[in-house]
């Protein structure tokens, strides 16, 4: 993150503009930070740049634990005094980053998901009561659960600007990378509904442009996870093994493997095979000592 521009939106939401955008809204206790950077680096910028605007920092609003989204998190808790929030189970990984590679990898990760992009500093942060009233620092404002991509991720609107962290992503986003992180397909997609329904005068994607057009990216963000879904459901229907399944995946998307991609998109190949299998187009049995998928 270099050289912070600061980006209105609304009379009091504006952001940072950034790989990963980090949001930054006038709250009723003082500013208050959507997403903290990727490290105590990016952290350390943004509290300057809130600083120099004038403001004092009052709370950290985290979308999840992330490393882009959460690393400056402790680096700006500890200089500004600031509250930390995230919902709760965001706020666990937050607390124990390690939690993260673990989760993607499926058991003691190797080596190479052993450092800063998967692990951030752990942070101590207070959990956001679910349908509950959020902290004086937040008040005014709404915390929007929107699963799917990340276990709890959880979107902010204030002033009719929602963040919506990594709920949905931004056009040129989903050209590069249309096999993005996947936890929970159906819950992803029902995010999608969440926030088209919600009717914000703007919608901002972690990765993307702010839109008025929040209906028409979800559109776009469902396309997108539908052609996924598509391309595993084709990979099983000769029958097939996981590795097999994620192989042609690859194939058909272009991606080249290595630690972290075997990780990020195993774990996300997995997700929809979930999703397919939950929904009856594929199925899976158990032979000779492998797991091998099948379309229905
Ligand atoms: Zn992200």
């Amino acid at each position: 993150m270099s050289a912070l521009m600061l980006e209105s939106l609304s009379k009091t939401v504006s952001y940072f503009p950034s790989p990963t955008n980090v949001g930054l809204w006038d709250g009723p206790r003082g500013a208050v930070l959507i997403d903290s950077g990727n490290d105590a680096d990016g952290g350390r910028k943004l509290l300057r740049a809130v600083e120099a605007s004038g403001r004092s920092l009052a709370a950290v609003f985290l979308t999840h634990s992330n490393a882009d989204h959460m690393g400056g998190a402790a680096f700006i808790a500890s200089r500004s005094g600031a509250s930390v929030y995230a919902s709760r189970i965001e706020s666990a990984l937050c607390a124990d980053p390690i939690l993260e590679p673990i989760s993607v990898w499926g058991g003691y990760p190797p080596k190479e998901l052993r450092n800063k992009f998967f692990v951030a500093p752990s942070c101590a942060v207070e959990a956001i009561a679910e349908g509950g009233a959020l902290s004086a620092a937040l008040a005014g404002a709404c915390a929007v659960p929107l699963p799917g991509h990340f276990y709890g991720q959880t979107g902010l609107l204030a002033d009719g600007v929602l963040f919506a962290g990594d709920a949905l992503f931004g056009e040129a986003s989903l050209v590069k990378h249309p096999v993005f992180f996947m936890y929970d397909v159906a819950a992803f997609l029902d995010s999608l509904d969440r926030i088209a329904a919600l009717g914000a005068d703007l919608v901002l994607p972690s990765h993307g442009v702010p839109t008025e057009d929040g209906a028409g990216l979800c559109a776009m963000n469902r396309a997108v996870v539908l052609r996924v879904a598509d391309s595993v459901a084709a990979a099983c229907a000769g029958g097939a093994s996981f590795e097999d399944v994620l192989a042609a995946v690859c194939a058909d998307f272009g991606i080249e493997l290595n630690w972290a991609q075997y990780a990020l998109i195993g774990s996300t190949v997995r997700s929809y095979l979930g999703y397919l299998r939950e929904a009856g187009a594929v199925e899976a049995e158990f032979a000779a000592g492998r797991l091998r998928w099948r379309r229905s």
